[in-house]
């Protein structure tokens, strides 16, 4: 069982790290956000031990931004006793919370529970019509031909596909897949769309992209008849 502990208070994350080693787990630890992000999507975790004061980017951009890609069980902690936190976190994605400052005990049982429940089994598997995802492996097929993406139109389509029959914004897909928010009369999300395009549905006859005009972008199967 792997942890990754973002933590960015050293007393705190030694603490947390030596800890959890003695209670068998394999321990990483990042400092700041941009550092535990990228841990988070480049290596395998059962659990993540996830701050939300962090420099550089705090924990709710982190747990949003790594819920397009990852569905690894985030423990949230927050330092403040403050509902709206919470709230926040747990839309945003995290799987549990816990308040500074917490028992020892607590932290693990709480990290337990979320290591046996391990990610929901419906996010390993994306499927919609003969487009097939798998989200651990990073890989994408269509009529059981494997299609090359980048990370970028990855995280594009997963974002698209688990949220299959919904027309998202050009605004709501640019602050999920780029984590930014800009201006309407910017091109970035239809350029990226179209690249997706030529590699998604380009070569097939069903079409699964779907664009909703002046609205946005819709990923689903029509009935085309
Ligand atoms: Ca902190």
């Amino acid at each position: 069982m792997r942890i990754l502990v973002i933590e960015d208070e050293p007393k705190t994350a030694a603490y947390l790290k030596k800890g959890l080693e003695e209670s068998g787990y394999a321990v990483d630890v990042a400092n700041d956000g941009p550092q535990g992000l990228i841990l988070a999507q480049e290596e395998e975790y059962d659990v993540i031990v996830l701050d939300v004061m962090l420099p550089g980017m705090d924990g709710w951009t982190v747990v949003k931004t790594l819920r397009s890609t990852r569905a690894t069980p985030v423990l949230f902690l927050t330092a403040r006793d403050d509902i709206d936190d919470r709230v926040r976190g747990l839309e945003l994605g995290a799987d549990d919370y816990l308040v500074k400052p917490f028992a020892f005990v607590e932290l693990l049982a709480r990290v337990r529970t979320l290591a046996r429940r391990g990610p929901p089994r419906e996010s390993e598997l994306v499927k919609v019509g003969d487009l097939e995802m798998d989200v651990y492996r990073r890989r994408v097929k269509r009529g059981g031909t494997r299609i090359d993406l980048t990370p970028r139109e990855f995280s594009l389509l997963q974002l698209l596909a688990r949220r299959q029959g919904e027309v998202l914004s050009r605004t709501q897909i640019a602050s999920y897949v780029w984590d930014m928010n800009f201006d309407s009369d910017t091109n970035v999300v239809e350029v990226a769309i179209r690249r997706l395009r030529t590699k998604i549905d380009d070569n097939f006859p069903i079409k699964l992209i779907h664009t909703v005009r002046g609205v946005g972008y819709v990923l689903e199967l029509k009935d085309t008849a």
